[in-house]
């Protein structure tokens, strides 16, 4: 049998240490699996601001820099320039089996960021869904990739004026992680950085998080990628500069 690689205690425990009183910001659901009982959870800051976000990680769970993205940005204090204007709902990890075993897929072997448009899916998708009845105004979603040689993303939304904000977050990236410039990312077409949707999502057959979160109203969508290549400080650092631009875009406004 295999042994667990990583111990996503160890994550929830640093997270926790962030809060006076637990018991105001931690939700969990459990998830069984045939090694043990798993959390989900859920921890909201500045609750009632006017501004809001999702920010989530862990969906795959051999990417394991977005889930220390969240850890980080609450060590480093990030959210106190945005307290006063933004409430931040956090799924600091979406796949705890798949974080420890340093898998993708869930401990039923399902790649969970193909089940949002599923009407049985699996316990973390409904999880993640039940965060989402309420629209966002961004929601922002941390991945990284093996194959690439820099960052990109994916952006959806139904202003677009804020298309602008893909090409504003991969210029303040730039200065920490190179871009991938490839005309070709993943197997879809792409422009200096941002991956270009050309299917009408409505008539997908299956759906990731994001086109859930923008069926559901959500003004911007962003999955973002960081690269594998790079060491964690580094890819943290670019999820994190990422996120503070998006933020503060939106504060702007
Ligand atoms: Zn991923």
């Amino acid at each position: 049998m295999n042994l667990p690689k990583n111990d996503i205690n160890v994550i929830f425990s640093r997270l926790g240490k962030q809060f006076s009183n637990e018991n105001d910001f931690f939700e969990s659901h459990s998830l069984e699996s045939s090694k043990k009982k798993y959390s989900l959870i859920k921890f909201i800051l500045g609750k009632g601001n006017k501004h809001k976000a999702l920010i989530s990680a862990g969906i795959h769970g051999d990417e394991p820099s977005g889930v220390e993205t969240i850890c980080k940005f609450l060590e480093n204090n990030q959210f106190e320039k945005f307290s006063k204007e933004w409430e931040l709902t956090f799924l600091p990890c979406l796949n705890p089996y798949g974080y420890e075993y340093e898998s993708r897929e869930n401990h039923e072997g399902k790649d969970l960021n193909r089940f949002f448009k599923d009407y049985n899916p699996p316990h973390e998708v409904i999880f993640a869904k039940s965060t989402l009845e309420n629209p966002y105004d961004i929601t922002i979603e941390l991945h990284e990739d093996f194959m690439s040689s820099g960052y990109y993303l994916y952006q959806l939304g139904n202003y677009s004026e804020d298309d602008q904000l893909g090409n504003k977050i991969l210029k303040a990236v730039k200065e920490v992680m190179p871009i991938n410039l490839n005309s070709e990312i993943d197997g879809h077409s792409a422009e200096a950085g941002i991956i270009l949707h050309k299917t009408e999502f409505k008539s997908m057959d299956w759906w990731p998080m994001a086109y859930y979160s923008l069926y559901k109203g959500t003004r911007r969508c962003l999955t973002l990628e960081t690269a594998t290549n790079f060491s964690m400080d580094l890819r943290v650092e670019a999820h994190l500069i990422a996120i503070n631009t998006a933020l503060t875009y939106f504060s702007e406004k």
